[in-house]
């Protein structure tokens, strides 16, 4: 019988398959793209949720589409200062999901390039630390150990604005 810490890991890889895939937006995904994303969602809400908690803003139901754009890649341009990386054609799946269930309030998934976000939990801080993910993984052909990501993404999360 295999030991637990290798079960665990085992369940641990079956959530993060499908961490970037949820159930709800299957069938009624929206597309919206800026620069260096894509971002799948199911309801208008879920956008206005998110430029409302990443920026302080609102948008209307129908969607100020620019705040969106600006914000995201605003805030990826800023990562990419941070961290002096600018990796070529560096493109990020942003889903966006509707309420936190519980775990990580976001998530990078690197075999996926994608990141998944509670929208009523996020913040700039939170999205910028996957986003610093998303910009190493892009950027290293041999990306550095997971601490070491860690480290630095935890960086760009506490310094975002402060330059
Ligand atoms: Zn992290």
């Amino acid at each position: 019988m295999p030991p637990m810490s290798r079960l665990l890991g085992i369940f641990r890889v079956s959530l993060i398959a499908f961490c970037c895939m949820p159930a709800l937006l299957a069938c009624s995904e929206q597309l919206f793209h800026t620069r260096f994303s894509t971002i799948h969602y199911a309801q208008d809400k879920e956008l206005s949720d998110l430029v409302w908690r990443i920026s302080g803003r609102t948008i209307d139901g129908k969607g100020d589409t620019d705040m969106v754009r600006s914000r995201v890649d605003e805030i990826v341009e800023r990562v990419e200062g941070l961290l002096g990386m600018y990796p070529n054609a560096l493109h990020v799946d942003l889903y966006l999901e509707p309420k936190y269930l519980g775990g990580d309030i976001a998530q990078y998934s690197r075999d996926k390039k994608c990141i998944t976000v509670a929208v009523d939990r996020v913040t700039d801080g939170v999205l910028a630390h996957e986003i610093a993910h998303a910009v190493i993984n892009s950027y290293f052909q041999v990306p550095p150990p997971k601490k070491v990501q860690e480290i630095l993404a935890q960086y760009v999360d506490r310094q975002l604005w402060s330059e």
